[in-house]
């Protein structure tokens, strides 16, 4: 229904109470006494238009949540503040608060299937995900049915790379023309948009990491059986190499598996195993010969093995990523659960670095636009000393400093996307690991830099879960979860600067 300012005007006491926040009128008579920032504050503004005040001390996402309970109508005589068009854009055209070649640029690497693509995360980031995420807070994980729809869109099994695993996916899964790798990178960026990078990882951990060694090294009957459920989003799997006593130095593992008859007893624990609490299968590296990488193997470990346990993890960010603690008393394994060949298992978990590395710095791009994105919408309305934050220069400073990195960050992944499009994996595996790795270091840099510095331009919000900093607050809260995973960031600088001295000591003139 259309309502005039003057019969919202009416409607401002407890009985009856009505805002309007942009052209939109909400009755809040009901909800006047669950509002978090007190009721009285409510009242105080009933019957008037609260645009301005309500994007102060709100994220957008409020309204989402809210909208279909308390929205009766629209305002009649709305004047929206006219706006410039820009063409060929998408996106809200907060400057930088998305790739440049969504806002004005163009770009060499994106054709009309990457434009689709893209279009159509966005609507189920929107409509499936942002609306939610408040909600899945207070459980522990995403719901199932989330990741069904998830698996339904085509958009797991786009997680494992081109190309597009059509022998594993349910008929009419819908698929991108040419899918390649700039698809998966759209889908890692735009499901990061949500800021949320927990979630990120709940729902996409599986199909991007845990799965590859299964899908690339394990035998026919093996991924009939398991690869369809986790792509269709039926099945969660987790990887789980890490332990409490090694980490990053992935010959130190120590949970063994010893061949007796037909099955593997296993003996040992695991640590930060993401989505460990709730998967169905994990893909384990165990310790079946001498000690060190030739004596790694992998093995498929159900949740139902006997004598094996999983407990929560309480790691600071992580709590709707399912972070687990794995416990291996005399559990057998089935011997046709072994992934490949014996001995082999380092060699399966290497395949899909560059891969891991390439989806978890797309995420930590977005994550440090998210927090650019945001900063500028927070330093066009906050006023500090009769100016706002945008008028004192030392927050202008923070946003270009913000705005160049993420751009330089998003431009040197687009240039890797474009080599890993070139190349067959085995010379992506040459050429690109130490680019790739120096790449993940310098991601995990620029959200550190973003997180820190959206915290100056938040202040207290920044840290305050719910309002208006809502949508950063994760974003901040998680920047150390994504330093350490796949390959902590000064091992991969070490690991950079060290391929730079061998291969300087073989192919430049010195
Ligand atoms: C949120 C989260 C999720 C995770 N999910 C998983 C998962 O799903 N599956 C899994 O198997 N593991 C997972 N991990 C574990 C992760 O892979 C390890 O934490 C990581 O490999 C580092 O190992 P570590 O913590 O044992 O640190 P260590 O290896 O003990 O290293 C400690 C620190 O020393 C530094 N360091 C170590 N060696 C060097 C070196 N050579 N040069 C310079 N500095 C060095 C590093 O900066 C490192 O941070 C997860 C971790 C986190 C935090």
């Amino acid at each position: 229904r259309m309502y005039s300012y003057r019969e919202v005007a009416a409607h401002n006491s407890e009985n009856s109470s009505w805002v309007i926040v942009d052209n939109e009128i909400f009755d809040v008579s009901k909800f006047l006494e669950f509002h978090p920032g007190g009721k009285q504050i409510l009242l105080q503004n009933a019957g008037k238009d609260v645009t301005e005040v309500f994007h102060m001390y709100h994220n957008s996402s409020v309204l989402t949540k809210y909208r279909s309970k308390l929205k009766i109508g629209e305002v009649s005589d709305y004047k929206a503040a006219s706006k410039v068009r820009v063409a060929n854009s998408f996106g809200d055209l907060i400057p930088f608060g998305d790739p440049l070649w969504y806002q004005r640029l163009q770009s060499p690497y994106y054709k009309n299937t990457h434009i689709q693509f893209r279009n159509r995360i966005r609507q189920f980031v929107d409509t499936e995900i942002l609306p939610n995420l408040n909600e899945w807070k207070e459980n522990s994980q995403p719901p199932r049915d989330l990741y069904l729809k998830m698996g339904a869109q085509g958009f797991l099994a786009c997680m494992v790379g081109p190309p597009f695993p059509f022998d594993y996916v349910d008929a009419g899964t819908p698929y991108p023309e040419d899918f390649d790798y700039f698809h998966e990178l759209i889908l890692y960026d735009e499901l990061a948009r949500c800021g949320h990078s927990a979630v990120v990882a709940a729902l996409s951990n599986g199909p991007a990491i845990a799965i590859s060694a299964l899908y690339r090294f394990g035998s026919e009957e093996q991924k009939r059986k398991w690869i369809p459920d986790i792509l269709m989003g039926r099945k969660f799997c987790a990887l789980a190499v890490s332990e409490p006593g090694a980490g990053s130095d992935v010959a130190g593992l120590a949970c063994t598996a010893t061949q007796q008859g037909d099955v593997f007893i296993v003996n040992g624990n695991k640590k930060w195993i993401t989505n460990g609490t709730y998967s169905d299968l994990f893909v384990t590296a165990v310790v079946t010969g001498a000690q060190g990488h030739g004596g790694l193997s992998l093995i498929l470990v159900t949740k139902d093995t006997p004598g094996f346990s999983t407990r929560k993890v309480n790691i600071r960010g992580s709590d709707l990523s399912g972070t687990a603690y794995l416990d291996f008393d005399n559990s057998p394994v089935p011997v046709e659960n072994l992934i490949g060949q014996e001995g082999k298992g380092w060699k399966y978990a290497m395949y899909n670095f560059n891969h891991e590395r390439f989806y978890v710095v797309t995420i930590m791009a977005r994550l440090a636009r998210v927090c650019l994105e945001e900063s500028i919408r927070y330093a066009m309305k906050r006023k500090t000393f009769g100016k706002y934050l945008h008028e004192h220069q030392a927050i202008r400073m923070k946003i270009a400093s913000m705005a160049r990195r993420c751009e330089c960050l998003h431009s040197w992944l687009e240039s890797v996307v474009f080599n890993m499009c070139q190349m067959t994996h085995e010379e992506a595996s040459m050429k690109l690991g130490d680019v790739i790795a120096l790449l993940k270091a310098e991601g995990s840099r620029v959200y550190e830099h973003c997180a820190r510095e959206t915290t100056m331009i938040f202040g207290g919000n920044a840290l305050y879960c719910g309002g208006v900093g809502d949508r950063i607050e994760p974003a901040v809260s998680q920047v150390k979860g994504y330093q350490i995973p796949a390959g902590a960031e000064d091992v991969m600088d070490d690991f950079g600067a060290r391929t730079i001295f061998k291969l300087a000591r073989v192919t430049a003139k010195l």
